[in-house]
C-alpha cells in the first residue's frame, strides 16, 4: 500500500493545531493510501509543542514531530518536513486551515486523470487580506515572472500534492536560501492547478508582517535571477554616457559665455547619479550577501529532538 506524507510548519499554532487535525484526518482516513502527519515545530513560543507532543503520544502511528531549536523560517521547516518524510505522495500544507482539507481527494484525482507528477493549488481571490498586500504581492508575481526562468503562477499556494521523484528533485537543490515557490517551480515537471476562493485563518494571526513578506519577496528575486543587476548596469552605462555628452556639451556653451543654469543642472546630475549609483551598490550587497551565506555551508535548520 501506498503512503501519502502530510508535512505542516507550525509557528505559535496553539489555537490551530487541534482544529486542523480534526478537521484533516477524516479527509486521510478516506483516502485509500495510508498516511503520515508530519509537524514541524518552528520554534513556536506557545502551547504548539506541548499540543503536538500530546497528538504524538495518542496517534503514535501516523504522527510524527520534528521540534526545531529556534525559529528558523517557514522555508526551513518544510525542507526538514520534506526529508523527513517517507511517503510515495508528499501533501505541502499549512496549519492554520488556509488550505482546505477537503481538496486533497480532488488532487489525487486530478493526478490520476491527467497522470500529473503535481497538483498545486491557487487562490482566485484575496478575499479578507489588506489590500496593499494584495497589491505588493499581484506586482512581486509580475515581477518574477518577467525576470527569472520559472514562471510562478499567481495566487499559488505551497499547498500542493507531490510524487516522490518530484520531492526528490527539490531534496536535491542544495542551496541554503530557499524560496519554496522557486524551488517547486524550477523543478518543472507536469503540474496542474486547482483553484478556489481565499479562506480566512481559522484562528490566531497570520505569521508574516509586511516587512517580512517583504523581504521574502526580494530573497525570492534575488534568489532566482540576476536581472537586477543587469538592469542596474543597463540603466546606468547609457545615463552616464548621456550624462556625459550633457556635460560636455554645457561646458562649451560656458565656455561660450552662456549657460547660466549649470550649477543647478549639476548639482541634479550629481544626486541622480549618486542615487543611481547607491541603488547599485545595494543591489550588488543582496547577490554578495547570497553568495556569502551559500559559501558558508550552514544548515538551514537544527533539531531539537524528532518524535517518530
Ligand atoms: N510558519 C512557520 N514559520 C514561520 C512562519 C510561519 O512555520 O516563521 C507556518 C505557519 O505556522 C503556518 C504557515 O507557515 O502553518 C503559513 O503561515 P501564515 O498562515 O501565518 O501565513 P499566511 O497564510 O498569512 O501567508
Ligand atoms: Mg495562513
Amino acid at each position: 500500500m501506498s503512503l501519502l506524507s502530510v508535512v505542516v510548519p507550525c509557528f505559535n499554532e496553539e489555537e490551530t493545531v487541534q482544529l486542523f487535525y480534526d478537521a484533516v484526518t477524516p479527509v486521510l482516513e478516506k483516502l485509500p493510501q495510508e498516511y503520515e502527519l508530519i509537524f514541524v515545530n518552528d520554534g513556536s513560543r506557545d502551547h504548539t509543542l506541548a499540543l503536538l507532543q500530546e497528538l504524538y503520544q495518542s496517534h503514535q502511528d501516523t504522527i510524527r514531530v520534528i521540534d526545531f531549536s529556534r525559529n528558523f523560517g517557514k522555508e526551513s521547516a518544510l525542507l526538514a518536513g520534506l526529508r523527513a518524510a517517507q511517503g510515495d505522495y508528499v501533501i505541502v500544507m499549512d496549519a492554520d486551515l488556509q488550505d482546505p482539507p477537503q481538496l486533497i481527494p480532488k488532487m489525487f484525482e486530478t493526478m490520476e486523470a491527467h497522470d500529473d507528477d503535481v497538483v498545486g493549488t491557487r487562490r482566485v481571490t484575496r478575499e479578507g487580506e489588506p489590500k496593499i498586500r494584495s497589491f505588493f504581492a499581484r506586482q512581486f508575481y509580475r515581477l518574477i515572472n518577467r525576470w527569472t526562468e520559472v514562471e510562478i503562477v499567481d495566487g499559488a499556494r505551497d499547498f500542493r500534492l507531490m510524487k516522490r521523484p518530484v520531492v526528490d528533485a527539490i531534496l536535491s537543490l542544495q542551496e541554503y536560501g530557499r524560496f519554496s515557490k522557486g524551488l517547486f517551480a524550477w523543478v518543472g515537471f507536469r503540474c496542474e492547478y486547482l483553484e478556489y476562493e481565499n479562506v480566512k485563518r481559522a484562528a490566531g494571526e497570520t505569521k508574516w508582517s509586511f516587512w517580512k513578506l517583504f523581504r521574502y519577496a526580494i530573497d525570492g528575486i534575488v534568489e532566482f535571477t540576476s536581472a537586477p543587476a543587469v538592469l542596474a548596469a543597463r540603466a546606468g552605462i547609457p545615463l552616464t554616457a548621456v550624462m556625459l555628452v550633457v556635460l560636455i556639451v554645457e561646458l562649451i556653451l560656458a565656455l561660450c559665455g552662456r549657460a547660466v543654469t549649470f550649477e543647478a543642472l549639476l548639482l541634479s546630475v550629481i544626486l541622480f547619479l549618486a542615487g543611481l549609483i547607491l541603488s547599485a551598490i545595494g543591489i550588488l550587497g543582496e547577490y554578495l550577501s547570497k553568495t556569502y551565506n551559500e559559501t558558508k555551508k550552514r544548515p538551514s535548520y537544527i533539531i531539537r529532538k524528532f518524535y517518530h
